[in-house]
């Protein structure tokens, strides 16, 4: 068996031992292409590794244990199986074949410890139809002979990367029959690099593409800066188009740490041309020999280093024949074809780009850096900190009205939610663009710029023009920190505080402080977040809402480790039925008002959640008494209508006393239509303007308006401009938009009203 071979024995016929990338290199090398020189560690020593070791068995134990759908078996295993890889010692005869090859590898070029390239090079992965067969490791910049052992390793281990493994079984792959080789090459320390299309990488058309930026190949490749393009007649050498771009970031060798690092590309060559015509002229001759060697049109990565064109890569053009924007998981020019990698539902608008960074558990949360885009199944509040970090997000499950949909649309940032498999799918550190709008998630990153992020919620002054509505136009907020950027929308109040997040965020449950006796801690972190907004909207309405979290979002607090297990939250225990069961915390939110009011914050209402029978408004008010608070007297008091039952006997509510509601649409169309607003398989029948809901929405107006009791609507359908209509001709006092929605929200009312008032004067005439 041949455990090592330099890239002169190789040629394109030796995947099977060297890998497609192997192979590939050999062949270029064969073909008299200048490709930098180094040698594959062959799939046979791995498949030797994990016999002589004996670690085999206990992989395939952990696979064939393994639940490959469930995502958070699938993490663990393949942990463990890296673990495992990375852990066991090579044995001596293999480790010494390594360190002999690296060794004549540095003799040859006549450097001692040469930087070296460490890439996989799995022996499935350059088939289209196996890309997802094995990762695509690569480490740059890798030096001394033990660095190169332990990476090779690493690359061995990320046959089993949890994407890799789920792959393999949905396609019925023996995992025992897949190896991997690696490629160990010297490193170019390029000044300019980027990638080649033979042809016209969809149309086929005889023109050479070529994408160049300043440094490392690697910021083209992952998408991290917009390249200089050039197209190339094929036939005649013509420089057709060149464009240059804004390379604003670049990836070179650290010489003192000697890894590769990620600096801002220097102002005067930012837009500066990357090829001049002589390289462009060269590069094309060399895309033209590799393309006849192959006998078809390639895709190519290639380097500059000190006047030197060197070929890193060759393999053949996959996206031939197919159509811009269909639905493939290969890679391919990102100019000419969107990639779509996942769907879901667009959640907040906009498009950003990032590097995907997974949160499996909330201890990785540090690894998101600002700009990266956050991939979880489902965010809780504890994540709030790390979603301010992020471009975009992306979850697996969830509606529009989900947590990860709410706050991303209170911080202005993209979000794609109920994409079902995001977090097995996305690659850690690959970069991917969101259409927050189309609910898409694009492979690299297809945009120009990723839009600033909105100024932070903090530091917001821009003032929307106001237009005077007579039904009142306010706004959402649930995190008090953003209520200054809600605020310079103008809206005419809060129409709804939501008070989970500033409860959540703490970590602790609310509960704890309780039973710990610090019930003053409570309320003091209640009264300064409230005091935020009623403060910034003062002398506006605030109608704070109390605590409605469901038992799964108190699970993961300190203290909520006796939550019960529900098998639907949103069906159980929560909102105002919990307060009731509860009341020590409904008082200290009651509490905190009160020491508000005591200030002057007169300003602020109270809205009870969920409720569904009048007992629980008249238990709720009976609490407030016992703290001081007068409801309806000196503090406005109402419920939000968000079952069925309280729309149904909404008279009751108004016997029993109130000053206003809410639709709660979110939860008012859940309940109506029997869809999970969390449950991205029923995602899809999920609608506010069903007729069932309107019905209900109707006939509580009707009837409010009937006794004088304000209406207003805090849900989702009050961003919506189609139902905002339909809500103002049916007479609601005030709509809460959220604060992106705000200023078209409040053009739509305007409308509606002058539409209104244009009917009434011309019947007026008729008669
Ligand atoms: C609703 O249900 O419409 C609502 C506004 O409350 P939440 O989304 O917090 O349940
Ligand atoms: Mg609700």
């Amino acid at each position: 068996m041949e455990y090592v071979k330099f890239f002169e024995e190789l040629n394109k016929g030796d995947i099977a031992i060297a890998g497609g990338k192997g192979a590939n290199l050999g062949e270029l090398t064969q073909a008299g292409i200048p490709v930098p020189p180094g040698f594959v560690i062959t799939a046979a020593t791995y498949e030797q590794f994990m016999e002589e070791t004996e670690i085999s068995d206990e992989v395939m134990d952990i696979l064939n244990a393994l639940d490959v759908n469930n995502n958070k078996e699938l993490q663990e295993a393949s942990r463990k199986i890296k673990k495992i890889i990375i852990e066991t010692p090579i044995p001596k005869d293999i480790s010494t074949i390594i360190i002999e090859a690296y060794n004549a590898l540095c003799h040859r070029i006549g450097i001692e410890d040469v930087y070296v390239a460490v890439r996989s090079s799995a022996t499935a992965e350059d088939l289209p139809e196996a890309s997802f067969a094995g990762q695509q490791e690569t480490y740059l910049n890798i030096r001394g002979a033990s660095d190169v052992v332990k990476y090779v390793q690493k690359c061995w281990a990320s046959l089993f990367e949890s994407r890799a493994i789920f792959y393999r079984e949905e396609n019925n792959f023996d995992h025992s029959k897949v190896y991997i080789a690696v490629v160990i090459q010297e490193m170019v320390e390029a000044e300019k690099a980027g990638v080649m299309f033979t042809v016209h990488p969809s149309t086929g058309e005889e023109k050479i593409l070529i994408e160049g930026a300043w440094g490392l190949g690697e910021a083209v490749v992952s998408g991290t800066v917009t390249p200089d393009t050039c197209w190339v007649d094929k036939k005649t050498g013509e420089i057709l188009e060149y464009q240059v771009s804004e390379k604003n970031i670049m990836f070179k060798k650290d010489p003192e740490a000697g890894k590769t690092v990620k600096v801002p590309v220097p102002d005067d060559m930012k837009n500066k041309k990357v090829l001049s015509t002589s390289e462009i002229a060269k590069l094309a001759e060399m895309g033209k020999k590799i393309q006849e060697h192959y006998d078809f049109p390639q895709d190519t990565e290639w380097a500059i280093e000190g006047g030197r064109i060197f070929m890193l890569q060759s393999r053949p053009v996959t996206t031939l024949g197919k159509i811009a924007g269909e639905e493939t998981g290969e890679k391919s020019s990102k100019e000419t074809e969107r990639i779509i990698i996942t769907k879901g539902l667009g959640a907040s608008p906009g498009m950003a780009s990032g590097m995907v960074k997974i949160i499996r558990n909330t201890d990785e949360l540090d690894k998101i850096e600002e700009g990266d885009i956050l991939v979880t199944v489902m965010t809780t509040p504890d994540m709030v900190p790390a979603m301010k970090r992020a471009n975009g997000i992306i979850t697996d499950e969830g509606g529009v009205t989900c947590h990860a949909a709410i706050v991303s649309r209170e911080l202005g940032i993209p979000c794609v939610v109920g994409t079902g498999d995001a977090s097995k799918i996305l690659e850690e550190n690959s970069v991917v663009t969101i259409d927050g709008n189309k609910g898409l998630v694009y492979e690299g990153k297809i945009i120009e710029e990723s839009p600033q992020k909105e100024e932070s919620a903090e530091t917001t002054t821009i003032v929307q023009q106001s237009i005077l509505t007579v039904t009142e136009v306010k706004v959402n907020v649930s995190m008090p920190e953003a209520a200054k950027k809600a605020a310079a929308t103008g809206a005419d109040g809060v129409g709804l505080l939501r008070t989970e997040h500033m409860m959540l965020t703490t970590g602790v449950h609310p509960k704890k402080f309780i039973r710990e006796g610090e019930e003053d801690q409570l309320i003091k972190l209640l009264v300064e977040n409230i005091l935020k907004v009623a403060d910034t909207f003062y002398p506006k309405p605030v109608w704070y809402r109390t605590l409605d979290a469901p038992t799964d979002e108190f699970k993961s607090l300190k203290g909520g480790e006796d939550e019960p297990y529900e098998h639907n939250p949103m069906l159980g225990w929560r909102g105002i039925r919990r307060e009731l069961d509860e009341p020590e915390i409904l008082k200290a939110e009651f509490k905190a008002i009160k020491k508000l009011h005591e200030q002057g914050y007169t300003n602020i209402g109270i809205m009870l959640p969920l409720v569904q029978h009048p007992d629980e408004l008249r238990q709720a008010k009976k609490i407030a008494r016992e703290v001081g608070l007068k409801p309806q007297k000196n503090i406005e008091f109402g419920i939000m209508v968000e079952t069925p039952a309280a729309a149904l006997v909404i008279e009751d509510f108004i016997k029993e006393g109130l000053d206003f509601v809410s639709f709660g649409t979110n939860d008012l169309t859940q309940y109506t239509l029997a869809i999970d607003r969390n449950n991205e398989n029923v995602a899809d029948l999920y609608s506010e303007g069903h007729p069932a809901v309107l019905k209900l929405i109707e006939r509580v107006i009707i009837e409010c308006n009937k006794a004088g009791v304000k209406t207003s609507i805090c849900g989702q359908a009050g961003s919506m401009p189609n139902i905002v209509e339909k809500l103002v001709e049916l007479g609601i006092t005030s709509v809460s938009a959220n604060t992106d929605a705000v200023q078209t929200v409040r053009e739509v009312v305007a409308r509606v009203e002058k539409k209104l008032l244009l009917k009434a004067a011309r019947k007026i005439m008729q008669e």
